[in-house]
């Protein structure tokens, strides 16, 4: 399906350094290791609800990401799924009335400005479950032939992945099985089911029921798939096995990302599904994780249609560490509007402090593990030494020296391609 418009990207002088990023099947910081085009997945929404700005702060960090790659001179094939038929949209979809094909384009269509808005680099693949359900069932008979999967034999056509067969099971998450159990009847799993292998094995397909859509399966099942072989698909199909970075947010650590990994290392017989496996924190709204089922949404749409500037919402968002669980608050978000108004006053000058050390700066910060407080903090202080005309850079603020020409306007090219904020924007204010 079509992605959303790409915004300009400025081409800096020189290029930055090697990125490196907490992977947590490691557990550490570990340097990213991509080819000439770095290959990075992400998954996507399911399309029953608009974007909320815990969604917001994940595309945000794997944007970073993207940008921090292109910066050293890599391509980036970048995927994105979209969930466009799942339990949640069809049970919303119910719930109004409304028909989860029209619910899931419009929550589409509404992501995809939010992206626009926040100039997140788009996806070159994004693709939607139902377009790749083909390739789905053609991946279910594979693990079904060869005896790694198996078809509930109470009627239902379900199919499962019997895990105690997949031998990678448990690398990514590293957690144990308690914690394995809990989160899985927490998060869509049915690990009380009865008829199943394992507790914990994971549903690939699942057959037909009254009143839901369906699409021809394996061995001519009639259903819809299972999440986990969606990603596990359009990964394979797009850029193949050991590519360099599984995105998400911290809750798709398990059981999602466990087994995706799971399903597409058996069904290629190979690993790892990705070099790194990357997660966001969590965003809160007063004290609580913000999540649909708290109702505790900020959406990004909705700050859009109160006229709060969304490059305003990127720099609060991005003024937290992205593996740092914070809050939002109103005064996150005021302090990230009077910082942006500072910015852009230093931007429009002629001549400032100078630019390449706030460059050198920015890419080695971002490089450490996406350090965006440390680089905006960087920016900070480019911007109160120029706009208090100490702008010779000796630092005594004596302000003796018009500073040097033209620095203004690169610092605002590198806080665009490296931190995606556009200082040029909104009518500027020289003050
Ligand atoms: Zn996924």
């Amino acid at each position: 399906m079509l992605a959303w418009p790409a915004p300009l990207l400025p081409t800096l002088p020189g290029a930055g350094p090697v990125l490196r990023l907490f992977d947590t099947a490691r557990g550490e910081v570990v340097a990213t290791t991509p080819d000439r085009v770095a290959r990075m997945y992400v998954c996507g929404i399911t399309p029953y609800d608009a974007t909320h700005l815990g969604h917001a702060a994940t595309y945000l960090a794997f944007d970073l990401v993207n940008r921090v790659w292109r910066d050293a001179g890599h391509g980036v094939h970048y995927v994105q799924n979209v969930t466009d038929i799942d339990d949640p949209l069809l049970e919303r979809a119910e719930r109004d009335g409304e028909d989860w094909v029209v619910l899931g384009m419009r929550e589409t269509a509404l992501f995809r400005e939010d992206m626009t808005a926040l100039r997140v680099l788009p996806p070159d693949d994004y693709v939607g479950a139902v377009a790749a359900i083909p390739q789905i069932v053609a991946h279910v008979e594979t693990l079904l032939d060869e005896g790694l999967a198996y078809a509930l034999d109470d009627g239902t056509g379900d199919v499962y992945h019997d895990v105690a067969q997949a031998p990678g099971f448990g690398d990514e998450s590293g957690y144990d099985e308690a914690t394995m159990l809990a989160l899985s009847a927490e998060r869509g799993g049915d690990p009380d089911r009865p008829g199943k292998r394992n507790r914990l094995d994971p549903l690939l397909w699942r057959g037909r029921r009254e009143g839901e859509p369906s699409w021809p399966g394996p061995r001519g099942t009639a259903g819809r798939p299972g999440w986990h072989i969606e990603c596990a698909a359009i990964a394979l199909d797009t850029i193949g096995m050991g590519f360099d970075v599984q995105g998400g947010g911290s809750d798709l650590v398990f059981p999602h990302h466990e087994f995706s990994a799971v399903h597409a290392e058996a069904l290629t017989a190979t690993k790892p599904f990705a070099r790194a496996y990357v997660h966001a924190a969590m965003i809160g709204l007063d004290g609580e994780k913000m999540s649909k089922s708290r109702g505790n949404l900020v959406f990004v749409s909705k700050l859009r249609g109160e006229g709060v500037d969304p490059m305003a919402v990127r720099l609060a968002l991005l003024s937290g560490h992205y593996r740092t669980d914070r809050a939002w608050t109103a005064d996150l978000l005021a302090a990230a509007e009077e910082r942006l108004a500072t910015w852009r006053r230093a931007a429009v000058r002629g001549a400032g402090a100078p630019a390449a050390p706030v460059l050198a700066g920015l890419r080695e910060r971002l490089a450490d593990d996406l350090d965006s407080p440390g680089a905006i903090a960087l920016v900070d202080a480019w911007a109160a030494a120029t706009l208090a005309g100490d702008g010779d850079g000796d630092g005594d603020g004596d302000g003796d020296g018009d500073g040097e020409d033209g620095a203004p306007a690169m610092v605002a090219d590198a806080v665009d391609a490296l931190l995606g904020v556009d200082l040029f924007g909104a009518a500027p204010q020289e003050g």
